[in-house]
């Protein structure tokens, strides 16, 4: 079969490689779609960052790997000991396969904490391939919700995970800062909760799929003033909650001036920066910042959210591609061409 392969930094490539052979516990899926994720981006880029150098402790994978972790499809052969899924169940996977013994585990924080993490295309293969071999236990059922929409499973859940995380609630308003992947999946979630939304994304592109996402404003940070609009919605006060998307010094300042005294400021989009704030600051104003990656045990509550939005969720689809075509017109155009694109999905037969 065709897959799509990590190789090194800059080097992904479309190779022909043996079906993988089911062992016992674990399912055999035909892909349908599996979409292309900022990280596979990141790695093709600047990797190895999650990939390993050489061979993985846990798994005993070393590159090249079948890389895509967002994927969904139909089981087509079970495992010895599996009896809760057949052939011809259609299914989402969810990526990290954490052990489920270690203290984080054991706390039910295990997701990026797990001690013996694997995380399914990054440290042993993935869905950009016709088959995967997964564990049993990291599938999940999609009952009639169609593969596309399935494959946003894993992005959608970091935005459960982080609207949990920061404790938002219905009556509440939060500011989120940045409309790409992560920004559009907070955004999502938070609609899901009925909380209030403002988001502010420079990029039009994105700002549609805000609205159709009904957020309850969208800004232009060029032309709008965002304090002056979360400060009128707010009496004054400031987002209940702020999440940062963007990975900038500027933006997390933004959200650090407007945030409600004991609100919290979420931590999600990547940066070298200091925090700017003083200790003492934080203790007057009792706010709270919290740093999130990955999601817990979120998965199955956000296939049920998908179900219930999968016509609009399917706004974050903005090109779909032959896996032959994944360096192109995926990995180059998302580099090329970032602001355009939300989610690329890849068809692998
Ligand atoms: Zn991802
Ligand atoms: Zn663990």
């Amino acid at each position: 079969m065709r897959a799509a392969r990590w190789y090194g930094r800059g080097d992904v490539r479309i190779c022909d490689v043996p079906e993988p052979q089911v062992i016992p516990g674990h399912v055999k899926i035909e892909v349908k779609w599996c979409g292309i994720c900022g990280s596979d981006v990141a790695e093709y880029l600047k990797g190895p960052m999650f990939m390993p150098a050489g061979v993985h402790p846990v798994t005993g994978c070393a590159p090249p790997i079948t890389v895509g972790h967002e994927f969904s499809g139909v089981i087509v052969e079970l495992g010895d000991d599996v009896s809760n899924f057949a052939v011809g169940d259609r299914v989402v996977v969810d990526p990290y396969a954490i052990c489920g013994e270690c203290f984080w585990c054991r706390r039910k924080e295990g997701g990026s904490l797990c001690e013996r993490l694997n995380i399914i295309g990054f440290f042993s293969d993935g869905g950009f391939a016709k088959y995967v071999v997964v564990p049993a236990k990291q599938v999940y059922r999609i009952g009639d919700l169609s593969f596309d929409v399935a494959a946003l499973t894993q992005l959608t859940v970091l935005g459960v995970h982080i609207t949990r995380s920061a404790m938002l609630k219905a009556d509440e308003t939060a500011l989120i800062i940045g409309a790409g992947p992560i920004g559009l999946a907070n955004l999502q979630a938070a609609k899901n909760i009925g909380a209030k939304v403002i988001i502010a994304e420079l990029s039009e592109a994105r700002r549609r799929v805000a609205r159709e996402f009904k957020a309850d404003m969208v800004l232009d940070p060029r032309k709008d003033d965002i304090a002056e609009a979360v400060l009128n919605e707010t009496e004054g006060r400031g987002a209940d909650v702020a999440l940062e998307c963007v990975g900038n010094e500027s933006t997390m300042r933004t959200c650090f001036e407007l945030t409600r005294k004991g609100g919290s400021i979420v931590a999600i989009g990547f940066s070298e920066a200091l925090f700017p704030t003083k200790v003492n600051d934080l203790i007057k104003t009792k706010r709270k910042v919290i740093g999130t990656l990955g999601y817990g045990d979120e998965f199955g509550a956000t296939v049920e959210l998908l179900q219930k939005t999968e016509h609009t969720a399917r706004e974050m689809i903005t090109a779909r591609i032959q896996l032959e075509d994944i360096v192109d017109k995926g990995y180059e155009e998302l580099v090329e061409h970032k602001d355009k694109h939300i989610k690329i999905l890849v068809k692998p037969e």
